[in-house]
């Protein structure tokens, strides 16, 4: 395993680690460089659009030994990145003890970046002992207010909760961002763009903005899991949302656009002058997807690997028997990823993610498809 020497750069807009547009262009093909880690299927909430879903559960297994964790990271000489998901993570004390205290410790003494995704709804105190070591804490913000909370993170609950405890959760979790972020915590928020979403989407950048929040990751609404039967926007009405947040931004807040359902080979041209705006904006940037392209996940209890969110593709492999860059190479040539795996570099994109591929171009075949224009350094111009 070879360690990274130098300081960790700092993220930026143009350095984004679990970007693995870096890794394509200068080394002609993907490496596994991000490592997922799914430590707990406990959640406090039932939110909506939950990635992870029908999965949750309400005691769980035993999970694999952190050292064991560490080995299969030992093994891959690219990793930049780790990432630590749930349901909630923080939730159980023991997960924060035995598996992410020393995750984190092994990647900051390795050089490596690492995210949490949490809900941010626990006391203060559970996030303090930890936090010096963690380089993004990613949280999700697809509300108005403490009611829209109440309705999206109870939704699915199976039995009524008193409003007031939502209450306090949704005044827990802003107060917690405010404070982070004024420690000097990289918090990172996610909306998904949903019919519901969109529709504020400005004021929720704004609060994301008030929290101190350094990022506001914009995403679909992803057709899967608890939002398999959800109803998406439109193409023209995702467009239109991405196009009045960017004229109502906050220029401070960082705007990350991830698995964003538009591409520069489009015929449409307000998809390719969406493409080529959000190219031109200072402190926006379009990230290609990293699942599937640097990126497994890897289920604690079961040890099985698989591409996040693509829940129809089996597990690719588990790690008591596999190393992880071998299942990597193993998806790299399987037909499913081909099928995604296209590259403009001229207008810097890197194709589509899977989910979105088959909720809004399923006839699509984007090997055969080229870009349009070119984007670089935020200028652009037309190619056909
Ligand atoms: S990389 Fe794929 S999606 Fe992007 S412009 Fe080229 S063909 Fe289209």
């Amino acid at each position: 395993m070879i360690r990274m020497t130098n300081e960790k750069k700092e993220l930026t807009p143009d350095w984004d680690p679990w970007d693995p547009w870096y890794t394509r262009v200068e080394k002609g093909r993907y490496e596994l460089t991000s490592v997922e880690f799914t430590v707990t299927q406990l959640c406090n909430l039932r939110c909506e659009h939950c990635a992870v879903g029908e999965e949750l559960v309400e005691r769980e297994g035993i999970p694999i030994p952190v050292e064991q964790l560490i080995a299969a990271l030992e093994e891959i000489d690219t990793l930049q990145t780790v990432s630590i998901t749930g349901g909630e993570p923080v939730l159980n004390p023991k997960v924060v003890q035995n598996t992410i205290q020393p995750l984190l410790k092994y990647c900051k003494e390795r050089g490596i970046y690492t995210q949490l995704n949490s809900n941010l709804t626990l006391p203060l105190y559970r996030y303090l002992d930890w936090i010096d070591d963690l380089d993004v804490l990613h949280i999700s913000y697809n509300y108005r207010d403490e009611k829209d909370f109440y309705r999206m993170a109870f939704k699915n609950f199976g039995k009524e909760i008193n409003p007031k405890v939502a209450d306090r959760l949704y005044e827990q979790m802003i107060d917690n961002a405010r404070e982070l972020s004024k420690r000097g915590v990289f918090v990172s928020a996610e909306s998904l763009l949903s019919p519901f979403t969109a529709k504020y989407i400005e004021k929720m950048h704004q609060t994301v903005a008030e929290m101190g929040c350094k990022r506001h990751e914009v995403h679909p609404l992803y057709p899967s899991d608890f939002a398999k039967n959800m109803e998406l926007l439109s193409l023209d009405e995702y467009r239109e949302a991405v196009w009045k947040l960017l004229d109502h931004r906050h220029p401070d807040v960082w705007i990350l656009f991830g698995t964003l359902p538009f591409y520069p080979c489009s015929d449409r041209k307000e998809d390719r002058e969406l493409w080529r705006r959000l190219h031109q904006e200072d402190n926006v940037t379009v990230r290609q997807d990293p699942d599937g392209r640097n990126r497994l996940n890897v289920n604690v209890f079961t040890g099985d690997v698989i591409v996040t969110d693509f829940g129809d593709v089996p597990p690719l492999g588990n790690i008591h028997r596999d190393r992880l860059s071998d299942v990597f190479e193993r998806w790299l040539n399987s037909p499913v990823a081909k099928e995604v795996h296209c590259f403009c570099k001229e207008a810097r994109c890197a194709g589509p993610n899977l989910l979105v591929k088959n909720a809004y171009y399923p006839r699509w075949d984007f090997q055969t498809r080229q870009a349009k224009i070119r984007v670089d350094h935020r200028e652009s111009s037309d190619l056909l």
